[in-house]
């Protein structure tokens, strides 16, 4: 492991944590809960580290319809140089229902190694390249430093790190997908 890697391993876990974002969505099923969505705009947040019992539930990596394991191993190898060492790459474990305002694609826990991906994106009318772009932004904290702002909050996501996610070669096709389909993630 290389020491850029050895910095950031403390760091706390990031989800990737988005909110209903816009009216191109259909909200009129939706929309009891549309006013107090709007404001979460795309939001991300720093999720609470897990407890170590939940850490030992899920170890899938292979999918009905997407190997996690192989998209880490080509996006590793084609953004990053094959930095990531010793990541495990699970789906989560699936929750009963799906939630109701805010939908965690993703998150990384970077202490000890383990990126998981939310199983409801183990779907055929998930594209790839969408799925490969949740993977592409957990893997991409473990390359770019968080920061302190001056108010000493943590920021995860800083102009680096949007910097960085834009190089993914479809970013803007994969943020307009989430945009148009987060409302078949949620309730
Ligand atoms: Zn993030």
């Amino acid at each position: 492991m290389n020491n850029r890697l050895q910095e950031v391993k403390k760091v706390l876990p990031h989800v990737l944590f988005t909110s209903l974002t816009s009216a191109n969505i259909q909200l009129s099923r939706h929309s009891r809960w549309q006013d107090r969505v709007m404001a979460k705009r795309t939001k991300r947040k720093i999720a609470r580290p897990k407890l170590p019992l939940q850490r030992q539930l899920e170890f899938e990596t292979d999918g009905r319809y997407f190997d996690l394991r192989a998209m880490f191993e080509k996006l590793n190898s084609r953004y990053f140089g094959n930095r990531l060492r010793g990541y495990k790459i699970i789906w989560g474990k699936r929750r009963q229902e799906r939630p109701r305002e805010n939908f965690i694609f993703g998150t990384i826990q970077e202490e000890d190694h383990i990126i998981r991906i939310n199983p409801w994106l183990d779907q055929r009318f998930v594209p790839t390249w969408f799925l490969e772009y949740v993977l592409y932004h957990e893997m991409l904290h473990a390359i770019v430093p968080d920061q302190m702002n001056q108010s000493g909050r943590r920021c995860v996501h800083t102009d680096e790190f949007n910097r960085r996610e834009r190089e993914f070669r479809f970013y803007k096709r994969a943020r307009r997908w989430e945009e148009e389909n987060l409302a078949r993630f949620l309730r």
